[in-house]
């Protein structure tokens, strides 16, 4: 297999050290080599180094210009709903225009709106779908994200949904308790159905499992329930939780030693405690909380206590319909009062250690994958900086030009 060269880069910036997840103090070490270059081999970091130090280079090499550039490892996305049918672009235009949520109900809007459309489209429409989304974020430095489904809420649509993830390339979760199906007439009755029958197939497919536990949806109890019946089917554990209200998803979450909470809107000083004395990790998703003008999570809190914090989009087409790892980087330092190297820790090493793959991803270190983002710009925190700018100039994906802005860049 090819090598490839990246020269004369400003800087190459990579969280420092060798654990996962950072935490603390930890979370703030960044490692920035100026005019450097990284060697990519076999999909695979071999060196990173300083241009003065550069040795012969065989004839097998390619070339690439990072004048102008920085380069910072591929971005990962935890915590995305990037499986869909239809959107809701209507349902947005009524809520700008002030419409109560009654009112969108009525209009027909939420949730089951997307389930409705997810069953109707069927998996070559879900593949194309995942496969579009998937170039949306890449587009933005996205080199790893994971993928929940939830918009089927019965057997055939969820597992055509897991499919569809996989197929893409993406880290499917199942979100089998994302609401209630409306063919059912209790959560209990529906959670007895799932579990019984959806499960047993879901397991081959997903690597996690995870719940919207919030009023109206599911409680901590039915949570347990349907948490440990994953867990023993070899799932890892999720949960949305906190998003509105505190409902017990922080204390079921350390019990049953999830690997994430997220959202955490909603988490007081009880919750913020019992994260950092933890192994789960707080996975916060600003867009979300910016979108349906809710409070945004205790991100300093939850940093300053010791907690490990990953960063994501949420993306998804009702409460955040966003792709862009930037923009969620530029609202934890604006609105959640991290630093740009916290933000950029959340979503590379802290974000891998939540999708199990901290040892060969979220890092430019030799032996770690060869997922390069290069920025456009003389200094790596444009990352957060540049609010809404087009900073990511080209994506490296397994030591590979994936995407470029421009042909010359590549
Ligand atoms: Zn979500």
């Amino acid at each position: 297999m090819q090598s490839l060269f990246v020269r004369d880069l400003a800087q190459v910036v990579s969280p420092a050290g060798r654990a996962a997840p950072l935490r603390g103090a930890a979370l703030r070490s960044v490692d920035v080599l100026e005019d450097a270059y990284v060697l990519c081999r076999d999909g695979r970091i071999a060196e990173v180094g300083r241009m003065r130090e550069v040795h012969q280079l065989g004839d097998d090499v390619i070339e690439i210009d990072g004048r102008g550039q920085v380069a910072i490892p591929g971005l990962v996305d935890c915590h995305t709903h990037a499986c869909f049918g239809g959107d809701r672009v209507s349902e947005f235009d009524l809520r700008a225009g002030g419409a109560t949520y009654e009112e969108l109900h009525a209009a027909g809007g939420g949730i089951l709106s997307t389930v409705r459309a997810t069953r109707a489209a069927g998996e070559p429409r879900l593949r194309e779908a995942v496969s579009r989304h998937r170039g949306w974020m890449l587009a933005h430095g996205t080199t790893t994200f994971e993928a929940k489904s939830g918009y089927g809420l019965d057997c055939e649509t969820e597992l055509a949904q897991l499919r569809a993830i996989a197929a893409a390339g993406a880290v499917p979760t199942w979100l089998g308790a994302h609401a209630v199906a409306p063919e059912f007439a209790s959560a209990d009755e529906y959670l007895d159905f799932m579990l019984a029958e959806v499960l047993p197939e879901v397991a081959a497919l997903a690597e996690a499992a995870d719940i919207f536990l919030e009023r109206g949806a599911f409680d901590a109890e039915q949570a347990r329930r349907y948490l440990e019946a994953c867990r023993a089917r070899g799932l890892a554990l999720r949960l949305h939780a906190d998003q509105f209200t505190e409902a017990g998803g922080v204390p079921l979450a350390v019990e049953l030693g999830a690997r994430s909470v997220d959202h955490l809107e909603a988490t007081g000083e009880n919750g913020v405690r019992a994260l950092a004395a933890s192994d789960v990790t707080a996975v916060l998703l600003p867009v979300a909380a910016l979108v349906l003008a809710r409070p945004q999570p205790p991100a300093r809190a939850l940093v300053d206590a010791g907690a490990a914090v990953a960063l994501a989009t949420d993306f998804n087409p009702g409460s955040a319909f966003c792709e862009s790892l930037p923009i969620v980087c530029a609202l934890a330092c604006t609105q959640l009062r991290l630093t740009p190297a916290e933000a950029l820790a959340a979503c590379t090493v802290n974000a891998a250690h939540v999708l199990g793959r901290a040892k060969r991803l979220g890092r430019i270190a030799p032996g770690f994958a060869a997922d390069l983002v290069l920025l456009g710009a003389p200094d790596w925190r444009y990352l957060a900086y540049h609010l809404g700018g087009d900073v990511v100039s080209s994506v490296l994906k397994d030591g590979q030009v994936a995407w470029a802005r421009t042909p010359a860049a590549a």
